[in-house]
């Protein structure tokens, strides 16, 4: 049996949290007064991409005012054809019409040179450029269309993202440095010069558009991959050998609880290492599924690592046998969805809400510790437990609520205290956004 000596830790505890956040160039992108700054400390931007036909200015325009009121911050279009340059103007001001001001970035593949060159409305309604220099040609051919994208890039002040994606690397390069590879005494295996190839893609495509007059500040990379372990270990490289902002994510990342989990786990790696200025959380809708999940799952991942706040986060039990009551589930669902719903008012009324923790319990046994804990707790009645549900805020019990009502009291009670606690517009002392 351990004794009290030998479970005592032999040097000082280790400590909570990420690790400091990698330093990165910072890279503003705008739209009128809205400056979404990527990397440079900022907090770790939340970004998302529609899947309608950018041709369809109207739905498109709703489906990126739904991801920017989910809270994405920045939201990609694709611009693949001239129809759908050319409505980018449209889709822009419709968004300006509705008041939403969250910058769009164009992504752009095979033709991207002749749409940004073509439609210069197209060039000015986006504010940042998404550019995949492994779909742009070979050789001259290549190197002329990536020059002139960074000149529209250059003369419209927008910065740009060299997105490198594995499923389309610069065939030319991966050829070289494999017949480079098999010069080495001990070769390489070929997976590891894939993913070298795809680092020294995205550096060296950078360092071209800098020798072309952009700005280095002007500049994200990533290097996409849809295996864990692949992209942790590309990050892990790209990050020691550039300081150019990073954007995470797992391309091709499933549908359901596969794509979450391996989004989260490949990326949570890299956030804790202080790797990553920008996330987006690439899932297969389900069918009929919202397309604002992926900017969901991307905020709770940052929040759940204590990166930043979003939204009130509500705690609950998986519950067990102590409970044959499914109530406290429909309860600690409705009040998440609850308050969701209420954050984009609160937002601007209620500073420092989103940090707020609100637990909603099963059964006695964990129940009133963990409400104890949360700013405001519920601990509900469980199996041949006394029919009521004490409540618990900031630490005290109040009331014990009884009956039929005890969701509608509870989600008035919820309420009355944001109001009262956040609702002077004094931020609630917070870690969060810090790093
Ligand atoms: S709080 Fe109670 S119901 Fe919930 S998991 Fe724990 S023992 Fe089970």
């Amino acid at each position: 049996m351990t004794d009290e000596v030998t479970a005592k830790p032999s040097s000082a505890p280790t400590s909570v949290g990420a690790a400091l956040r990698k330093p990165t160039r910072a890279v503003a992108v705008r739209w009128g007064d809205n400056v979404v700054q990527v990397g440079g400390g900022a907090p770790v931007v939340v970004q998302s991409m529609t899947n309608t036909d950018t041709a369809e200015a109207i739905a498109t325009a709703i489906q990126v005012r739904q991801l920017a009121q989910a809270g994405s911050e920045l939201v990609r279009i694709t611009v693949n054809t001239p129809e759908a340059a050319r409505e980018v103007i449209e889709i822009r001001n419709q968004l300006d019409r509705m008041n939403v001001s969250v910058p769009l970035v164009g992504d752009f593949h095979f033709n991207g040179h002749k749409l940004l060159t073509e439609y210069p409305d197209c060039a000015q309604a986006l504010s940042k450029y998404r550019i995949n220099p492994g779909n742009m040609g070979g050789g001259k051919r290549r190197d002329d269309n990536f020059a002139r994208m960074i000149d529209v890039a250059c003369r419209n002040d927008r910065p740009v993202r060299i997105g490198v994606n594995w499923g389309s690397l610069d065939q030319e390069l991966l050829a070289r440095m494999m017949d480079n590879n098999n010069q080495r005494a001990q070769p390489w295996d070929a997976g590891a010069v894939m993913r070298d190839a795809l680092v020294v893609s995205a550096i060296s495509n950078a360092q071209r558009a800098e020798e072309l007059g952009l700005p280095g500040d002007a500049i994200v990379l990533s290097c996409k991959v849809s295996q864990v372990q692949d992209l942790i270990t590309v990050y892990t490289d790209l990050s020691a050998r550039c300081d150019y902002p990073l954007h995470l994510g797992l391309t091709e990342a499933g549908m359901g609880s596969k794509g979450i989990v391996a989004s989260t786990a490949a990326l949570s790696v890299l956030l804790q290492q202080g790797i990553g200025d920008t996330i987006r959380i690439s899932l297969t809708p389900e069918p009929g599924g919202d397309r604002t999940r992926e900017v969901i799952v991307a905020q709770e991942i940052l929040q759940t690592m204590g990166l930043r706040a979003f939204t009130p986060m509500v705690v609950a039990c998986p519950g067990c046998g102590r409970t044959s009551s499914t109530f406290f589930q429909e309860l600690a669902d409705s009040i998440q969805s609850f308050l969701r719903d209420q954050m984009p008012v609160w937002k601007n009324q209620c500073a420092g809400v989103e940090n707020m923790h609100v637990a909603v319990m099963g059964c006695v046994v964990n129940g009133p510790g963990e409400s104890r804990h949360a700013d405001i707790g519920i601990s509900l009645p469980g199996t041949g437990e006394v029919p009521a549900a004490p409540v618990y805020i900031d630490g005290k019990r109040t009331v014990t609520l009884k009956g039929d009502t005890i969701a509608s009291e509870f989600q008035q009670i919820v309420q009355d205290y944001v109001q009262e606690r956040y609702g002077t517009g004094q931020s609630a002392p917070s870690s969060s956004d810090a790093n």
